[in-house]
Protein backbone atom coordinates (compact mmCIF):
# COMPACT_ATOMS: atom_id res chain seq x y z
CA UNK A 1 0.00 0.00 0.00
CA UNK A 2 0.89 3.43 -0.30
CA UNK A 3 0.74 7.36 0.63
CA UNK A 4 -0.65 9.60 -1.83
CA UNK A 5 -0.06 13.67 -2.52
CA UNK A 6 -2.40 15.09 -4.94
CA UNK A 7 -0.13 18.91 -5.39
CA UNK A 8 -2.28 21.70 -6.89
CA UNK A 9 -4.00 19.62 -9.62
CA UNK A 10 -5.68 21.49 -12.33
CA UNK A 11 -7.41 20.62 -15.16
CA UNK A 12 -8.77 21.99 -18.50
CA UNK A 13 -10.08 20.17 -20.63
CA UNK A 14 -9.37 20.25 -24.81
CA UNK A 15 -12.78 22.14 -25.22
CA UNK A 16 -11.48 24.94 -22.60
CA UNK A 17 -14.11 23.64 -19.60
CA UNK A 18 -11.95 23.88 -16.33
CA UNK A 19 -13.22 21.05 -14.16
CA UNK A 20 -10.98 20.92 -10.95
CA UNK A 21 -9.36 23.95 -9.76
CA UNK A 22 -6.14 23.49 -7.93
CA UNK A 23 -6.93 20.07 -5.75
CA UNK A 24 -4.65 19.32 -2.68
CA UNK A 25 -4.66 16.51 -0.60
CA UNK A 26 -2.41 14.15 1.44
CA UNK A 27 -3.64 10.52 1.90
CA UNK A 28 -2.02 8.62 4.29
CA UNK A 29 -1.02 5.06 3.90
CA UNK A 30 -4.35 2.64 3.96
CA UNK A 31 -6.73 5.62 4.41
CA UNK A 32 -10.42 5.28 3.00
CA UNK A 33 -11.10 8.99 1.27
CA UNK A 34 -14.32 9.62 0.18
CA UNK A 35 -14.72 12.65 -2.99
CA UNK A 36 -18.19 13.93 -2.52
CA UNK A 37 -20.35 16.18 -4.25
CA UNK A 38 -23.08 17.16 -7.22
CA UNK A 39 -23.00 15.88 -10.48
CA UNK A 40 -20.19 17.73 -12.69
CA UNK A 41 -18.45 18.89 -9.66
CA UNK A 42 -15.12 16.98 -11.23
CA UNK A 43 -14.37 13.74 -8.69
CA UNK A 44 -14.42 11.81 -11.10
CA UNK A 45 -11.94 14.24 -13.57
CA UNK A 46 -9.88 14.12 -10.28
CA UNK A 47 -9.60 10.69 -10.08
CA UNK A 48 -9.16 9.92 -13.27
CA UNK A 49 -6.18 12.12 -13.30
CA UNK A 50 -5.09 9.86 -10.20
CA UNK A 51 -5.34 6.69 -12.35
CA UNK A 52 -3.38 8.62 -15.18
CA UNK A 53 -6.74 8.02 -17.89
CA UNK A 54 -6.70 11.98 -18.05
CA UNK A 55 -3.43 14.20 -18.18
CA UNK A 56 -3.11 16.34 -15.22
CA UNK A 57 -3.01 20.03 -17.00
CA UNK A 58 -0.91 21.35 -13.92
CA UNK A 59 -0.03 19.99 -10.65
CA UNK A 60 2.19 17.17 -9.54
CA UNK A 61 1.11 13.25 -8.44
CA UNK A 62 3.72 11.58 -6.20
CA UNK A 63 2.86 8.11 -5.09
CA UNK A 64 5.24 6.54 -2.46
CA UNK A 65 7.45 9.76 -2.47
CA UNK A 66 7.85 9.61 -6.23
CA UNK A 67 5.94 12.04 -9.01
CA UNK A 68 4.51 9.88 -11.06
CA UNK A 69 2.39 13.09 -12.86
CA UNK A 70 3.79 12.00 -16.62
CA UNK A 71 3.55 8.32 -16.13
CA UNK A 72 1.49 6.09 -18.16
CA UNK A 73 -1.29 4.44 -16.12
CA UNK A 74 -0.15 1.26 -16.22
CA UNK A 75 2.76 1.75 -14.58
CA UNK A 76 1.37 3.75 -11.69
CA UNK A 77 0.27 0.49 -9.66
CA UNK A 78 -3.45 1.61 -9.36
CA UNK A 79 -6.65 -0.45 -9.69
CA UNK A 80 -10.00 1.33 -10.64
CA UNK A 81 -12.91 0.23 -9.97
CA UNK A 82 -15.96 1.46 -12.03
CA UNK A 83 -19.03 1.70 -12.10
CA UNK A 84 -20.62 -0.07 -15.02
CA UNK A 85 -18.20 -2.94 -13.48
CA UNK A 86 -16.36 -3.03 -16.99
CA UNK A 87 -16.70 -7.30 -17.13
CA UNK A 88 -15.55 -9.47 -20.26
CA UNK A 89 -18.99 -11.19 -20.53
CA UNK A 90 -17.14 -14.27 -22.56
CA UNK A 91 -15.28 -14.73 -19.46
CA UNK A 92 -16.06 -16.21 -16.07
CA UNK A 93 -15.63 -15.13 -13.13
CA UNK A 94 -12.19 -16.96 -12.32
CA UNK A 95 -10.88 -15.75 -16.13
CA UNK A 96 -12.30 -12.23 -15.20
CA UNK A 97 -10.17 -11.52 -11.95
CA UNK A 98 -7.33 -13.62 -13.48
CA UNK A 99 -6.99 -11.35 -16.47
CA UNK A 100 -5.02 -8.65 -15.71
CA UNK A 101 -2.36 -10.97 -14.26
CA UNK A 102 -2.18 -13.36 -17.48
CA UNK A 103 -1.79 -10.65 -19.73
CA UNK A 104 1.07 -9.89 -17.37
CA UNK A 105 2.55 -13.26 -18.25
CA UNK A 106 2.31 -13.70 -13.88
CA UNK A 107 2.94 -17.91 -13.06
CA UNK A 108 -0.07 -20.05 -13.30
CA UNK A 109 0.17 -20.90 -9.57
CA UNK A 110 0.54 -17.88 -8.36
CA UNK A 111 -2.58 -16.52 -10.05
CA UNK A 112 -4.83 -19.53 -9.29
CA UNK A 113 -3.75 -18.66 -5.43
CA UNK A 114 -4.81 -14.99 -6.12
CA UNK A 115 -7.71 -15.75 -7.27
CA UNK A 116 -8.78 -17.91 -4.84
CA UNK A 117 -7.43 -15.65 -2.48
CA UNK A 118 -9.42 -13.26 -3.19
CA UNK A 119 -13.09 -15.08 -4.28
CA UNK A 120 -12.66 -16.14 -0.75
CA UNK A 121 -12.28 -12.23 0.27
CA UNK A 122 -14.93 -11.45 -1.59
CA UNK A 123 -17.41 -14.42 -0.57
CA UNK A 124 -17.39 -15.97 -4.30
CA UNK A 125 -15.87 -19.30 -4.41
CA UNK A 126 -18.98 -20.80 -5.40
CA UNK A 127 -19.33 -18.24 -8.93
CA UNK A 128 -15.88 -18.77 -10.12
CA UNK A 129 -16.91 -21.04 -13.15
CA UNK A 130 -19.96 -18.88 -13.70
CA UNK A 131 -20.29 -16.07 -16.73
CA UNK A 132 -20.85 -12.25 -15.60
CA UNK A 133 -25.01 -12.72 -17.01
CA UNK A 134 -25.06 -15.19 -14.48
CA UNK A 135 -24.72 -13.19 -11.26
CA UNK A 136 -26.82 -10.71 -9.11
CA UNK A 137 -25.54 -6.95 -9.99
CA UNK A 138 -24.07 -7.17 -6.71
CA UNK A 139 -21.64 -9.97 -7.43
CA UNK A 140 -21.14 -8.57 -10.33
CA UNK A 141 -19.90 -5.70 -8.50
CA UNK A 142 -17.43 -8.13 -6.02
CA UNK A 143 -15.97 -9.67 -9.11
CA UNK A 144 -14.68 -6.10 -10.35
CA UNK A 145 -13.36 -5.46 -6.77
CA UNK A 146 -11.79 -8.82 -7.30
CA UNK A 147 -10.28 -8.11 -10.29
CA UNK A 148 -8.38 -5.01 -8.54
CA UNK A 149 -7.35 -7.19 -5.38
CA UNK A 150 -5.47 -9.99 -7.26
CA UNK A 151 -3.54 -6.96 -8.59
CA UNK A 152 -2.21 -5.85 -4.80
CA UNK A 153 -2.38 -2.23 -6.21
CA UNK A 154 -0.39 0.38 -4.22
CA UNK A 155 -4.10 2.48 -4.29
CA UNK A 156 -7.80 1.60 -5.11
CA UNK A 157 -9.66 3.41 -7.62
CA UNK A 158 -13.50 3.40 -6.95
CA UNK A 159 -15.61 5.67 -9.30
CA UNK A 160 -19.43 5.10 -8.21
CA UNK A 161 -19.41 1.51 -7.60
CA UNK A 162 -22.81 1.13 -6.17
CA UNK A 163 -24.75 3.67 -8.42
CA UNK A 164 -26.29 0.38 -10.63
CA UNK A 165 -27.56 -1.13 -7.73
CA UNK A 166 -30.75 -1.20 -5.99
CA UNK A 167 -31.15 0.49 -2.67
CA UNK A 168 -30.89 -2.73 -0.64
CA UNK A 169 -27.65 -3.92 -2.04
CA UNK A 170 -26.02 -0.28 -2.00
CA UNK A 171 -26.32 -0.94 1.72
CA UNK A 172 -24.99 -4.32 2.10
CA UNK A 173 -22.33 -3.93 -0.80
CA UNK A 174 -21.31 -0.48 1.54
CA UNK A 175 -20.78 -2.75 4.24
CA UNK A 176 -18.83 -5.23 2.13
CA UNK A 177 -16.31 -2.26 1.03
CA UNK A 178 -16.15 -1.09 4.27
CA UNK A 179 -14.95 -4.48 5.63
CA UNK A 180 -12.89 -4.91 2.81
CA UNK A 181 -10.71 -1.84 3.38
CA UNK A 182 -9.81 -2.76 6.85
CA UNK A 183 -8.89 -6.78 5.57
CA UNK A 184 -6.43 -5.10 3.18
CA UNK A 185 -5.41 -2.24 4.93
CA UNK A 186 -6.05 -0.79 1.40
CA UNK A 187 -5.54 2.93 0.78
CA UNK A 188 -8.68 4.26 -1.48
CA UNK A 189 -9.76 7.07 -3.08
CA UNK A 190 -13.52 6.66 -3.41
CA UNK A 191 -16.43 8.94 -5.50
CA UNK A 192 -19.77 9.34 -4.75
CA UNK A 193 -22.24 12.24 -5.02
CA UNK A 194 -23.97 10.54 -2.03
CA UNK A 195 -23.19 11.47 1.32
CA UNK A 196 -24.29 8.61 2.89
CA UNK A 197 -21.94 6.64 1.53
CA UNK A 198 -19.49 9.28 2.24
CA UNK A 199 -20.53 9.49 5.71
CA UNK A 200 -20.18 6.08 6.36
CA UNK A 201 -17.09 5.08 4.40
CA UNK A 202 -14.51 7.71 4.83
CA UNK A 203 -11.71 7.56 7.17
CA UNK A 204 -11.76 11.37 5.81
CA UNK A 205 -14.36 13.32 2.77
CA UNK A 206 -13.68 15.78 0.38
CA UNK A 207 -16.27 17.93 -0.33
CA UNK A 208 -16.47 19.57 -4.05
CA UNK A 209 -18.47 22.03 -5.86
CA UNK A 210 -18.23 23.21 -8.97
CA UNK A 211 -14.15 22.23 -9.72
CA UNK A 212 -12.82 23.40 -6.26
CA UNK A 213 -12.69 21.62 -2.67
CA UNK A 214 -14.67 22.92 -0.01
CA UNK A 215 -13.95 21.29 2.57
CA UNK A 216 -11.54 18.17 3.93
CA UNK A 217 -11.99 16.32 7.23
CA UNK A 218 -13.17 12.97 8.75
CA UNK A 219 -17.06 12.78 8.30
CA UNK A 220 -18.06 14.14 12.21
CA UNK A 221 -16.51 17.15 11.34
CA UNK A 222 -17.76 18.11 8.07
CA UNK A 223 -21.19 16.99 9.60
CA UNK A 224 -20.85 19.31 13.05
CA UNK A 225 -18.54 21.91 11.60
CA UNK A 226 -19.25 22.42 7.90
CA UNK A 227 -16.56 25.17 6.37
CA UNK A 228 -19.41 26.79 4.64
CA UNK A 229 -23.14 26.58 3.53
CA UNK A 230 -22.51 24.67 0.41
CA UNK A 231 -21.16 21.48 2.43
CA UNK A 232 -23.85 22.33 5.49
CA UNK A 233 -26.37 21.81 2.72
CA UNK A 234 -25.25 19.14 1.05
CA UNK A 235 -23.69 16.54 3.82
CA UNK A 236 -26.92 15.34 6.03
CA UNK A 237 -30.02 13.83 5.06
CA UNK A 238 -32.38 15.66 5.49
CA UNK A 239 -30.56 18.74 4.67
CA UNK A 240 -29.91 21.73 7.15
CA UNK A 241 -32.22 24.28 7.29
CA UNK A 242 -31.50 28.10 6.67
CA UNK A 243 -32.85 31.37 7.47
CA UNK A 244 -31.52 34.81 6.99
CA UNK A 245 -31.85 36.53 10.48
CA UNK A 246 -30.64 39.62 12.02
CA UNK A 247 -27.87 39.90 14.85
CA UNK A 248 -29.46 42.28 17.41
CA UNK A 249 -27.50 44.27 20.21
CA UNK A 250 -29.80 42.43 22.89
CA UNK A 251 -28.18 38.92 22.28
CA UNK A 252 -31.17 37.76 20.04
CA UNK A 253 -31.48 36.74 16.70
CA UNK A 254 -34.50 37.85 14.60
CA UNK A 255 -36.52 37.84 11.70
CA UNK A 256 -40.33 38.36 10.61
CA UNK A 257 -41.23 34.83 11.89
CA UNK A 258 -39.49 34.83 15.45
CA UNK A 259 -37.12 35.64 17.85
CA UNK A 260 -34.31 33.32 19.48
CA UNK A 261 -32.02 33.94 22.32
CA UNK A 262 -28.48 33.62 21.99
CA UNK A 263 -26.12 32.01 24.82
CA UNK A 264 -22.99 34.11 25.62
CA UNK A 265 -21.01 31.75 23.81
CA UNK A 266 -22.98 32.36 20.67
CA UNK A 267 -23.26 35.89 21.93
CA UNK A 268 -18.91 36.56 21.58
CA UNK A 269 -19.04 34.57 18.08
CA UNK A 270 -21.14 37.08 16.31
CA UNK A 271 -19.89 40.17 17.95
CA UNK A 272 -19.09 41.67 14.98
CA UNK A 273 -22.13 41.16 12.99
CA UNK A 274 -24.40 43.09 15.51
CA UNK A 275 -27.08 45.02 13.49
CA UNK A 276 -26.33 42.83 10.48
CA UNK A 277 -27.94 39.88 8.54
CA UNK A 278 -26.49 35.96 8.77
CA UNK A 279 -27.45 32.95 7.93
CA UNK A 280 -28.47 30.25 10.43
CA UNK A 281 -28.77 26.89 10.10
CA UNK A 282 -30.37 24.05 11.88
CA UNK A 283 -30.34 20.71 11.31
CA UNK A 284 -33.25 18.98 11.23
CA UNK A 285 -32.59 16.87 14.71
CA UNK A 286 -31.84 20.23 16.73
CA UNK A 287 -35.70 21.57 15.97
CA UNK A 288 -36.88 20.24 18.68
CA UNK A 289 -40.62 20.69 20.72
CA UNK A 290 -40.17 24.06 22.77
CA UNK A 291 -41.74 27.79 22.82
CA UNK A 292 -39.92 29.98 20.73
CA UNK A 293 -40.64 29.94 17.71
CA UNK A 294 -44.10 28.97 15.78
CA UNK A 295 -44.77 26.65 12.83
CA UNK A 296 -46.94 25.24 10.98
CA UNK A 297 -47.18 21.54 9.65
CA UNK A 298 -47.43 20.34 6.61
CA UNK A 299 -47.28 16.84 7.27
CA UNK A 300 -45.22 14.27 9.13
CA UNK A 301 -43.38 11.08 8.08
CA UNK A 302 -43.09 8.23 10.95
CA UNK A 303 -40.07 6.33 10.62
CA UNK A 304 -40.53 4.27 14.08
CA UNK A 305 -37.31 5.48 15.72
CA UNK A 306 -38.32 9.47 14.30
CA UNK A 307 -41.05 11.36 13.02
CA UNK A 308 -40.32 13.88 10.11
CA UNK A 309 -42.30 16.60 11.01
CA UNK A 310 -42.18 18.96 7.42
CA UNK A 311 -43.48 22.88 8.57
CA UNK A 312 -44.19 26.31 7.32
CA UNK A 313 -41.90 28.28 9.49
CA UNK A 314 -43.39 31.66 7.83
CA UNK A 315 -43.53 30.81 4.29
CA UNK A 316 -40.20 29.03 5.24
CA UNK A 317 -40.45 25.41 4.20
CA UNK A 318 -38.35 23.43 7.33
CA UNK A 319 -37.65 19.83 8.29
CA UNK A 320 -37.59 18.82 11.65
CA UNK A 321 -36.96 15.25 13.02
CA UNK A 322 -38.37 14.53 16.01
CA UNK A 323 -37.79 11.46 18.78
CA UNK A 324 -40.13 8.66 19.03
CA UNK A 325 -44.03 8.89 17.04
CA UNK A 326 -45.26 11.92 16.59
CA UNK A 327 -48.84 12.54 15.21
CA UNK A 328 -49.89 16.09 14.21
CA UNK A 329 -52.57 17.02 11.85
CA UNK A 330 -52.06 18.93 8.86
CA UNK A 331 -51.89 23.12 9.67
CA UNK A 332 -51.54 22.57 13.44
CA UNK A 333 -49.84 24.87 14.76
CA UNK A 334 -46.91 23.92 16.57
CA UNK A 335 -44.00 25.68 18.80
CA UNK A 336 -40.08 24.58 18.29
CA UNK A 337 -37.14 25.55 19.68
CA UNK A 338 -33.26 25.59 18.05
CA UNK A 339 -30.62 23.70 19.65
CA UNK A 340 -27.29 23.32 18.08
CA UNK A 341 -27.30 26.47 15.50
CA UNK A 342 -24.58 26.74 12.77
CA UNK A 343 -23.62 30.75 11.64
CA UNK A 344 -22.72 31.87 8.10
CA UNK A 345 -21.74 34.94 6.92
CA UNK A 346 -24.07 36.31 4.04
CA UNK A 347 -21.68 37.62 2.04
CA UNK A 348 -19.14 34.88 1.93
CA UNK A 349 -21.38 32.10 2.85
CA UNK A 350 -18.42 31.19 5.04
CA UNK A 351 -18.77 29.56 8.54
CA UNK A 352 -18.63 32.18 11.47
CA UNK A 353 -16.09 30.66 13.69
P1 LIG B 1 -18.36 14.48 -11.52
O1 LIG B 1 -17.53 13.25 -11.51
O2 LIG B 1 -18.25 15.24 -10.23
O3 LIG B 1 -19.78 14.25 -11.91
P2 LIG B 1 -16.75 15.22 -13.81
O4 LIG B 1 -15.37 15.19 -13.30
O5 LIG B 1 -17.23 14.06 -14.61
O6 LIG B 1 -17.75 15.49 -12.60
O7 LIG B 1 -16.96 16.54 -14.69
C1 LIG B 1 -16.53 17.81 -14.25
C2 LIG B 1 -16.75 18.82 -15.36
O8 LIG B 1 -15.91 18.51 -16.46
C3 LIG B 1 -18.16 18.86 -15.92
O9 LIG B 1 -18.48 20.18 -16.22
C4 LIG B 1 -18.06 18.02 -17.16
O10 LIG B 1 -19.03 18.40 -18.11
C5 LIG B 1 -16.66 18.34 -17.64
N1 LIG B 1 -16.06 17.21 -18.40
C6 LIG B 1 -15.92 15.93 -17.98
N2 LIG B 1 -15.30 15.17 -18.90
C7 LIG B 1 -15.06 16.00 -19.95
C8 LIG B 1 -14.42 15.84 -21.23
N3 LIG B 1 -13.92 14.65 -21.60
N4 LIG B 1 -14.34 16.91 -22.03
C9 LIG B 1 -14.82 18.11 -21.64
N5 LIG B 1 -15.42 18.36 -20.47
C10 LIG B 1 -15.54 17.31 -19.63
Amino acid sequence: MANLSLQHLDKIYDNKVQAVFDFNLDVKDGEFIVLVGPSGCGKSTTLRMVAGLEDITKGHLIIDGKDVTQMPPKNRDIAMVFQNYALYGHMSVYENMAFSLTLAKEDKNVIHRKVLAAAEILGLTDQLNKKPRQLSGGQRQRVAMGRAIVRNPKVFLFDEPLSNLDAKLRGSTRREIMLLHKRLNATILYVTHDQTEALTLADRIVCMSMGHVQQIGTPLELYDTPANIFVASFIGLPPMNFFDVTVNADGTLSNAEFTVQLSQEEKALLSSYVGKEIVLGVRPENIVPGEAVKANVINVENLGQNTLVHCHIGNKRVTAKFRDWCEYQTGADILVDFKTKHFFDKETTKAIR
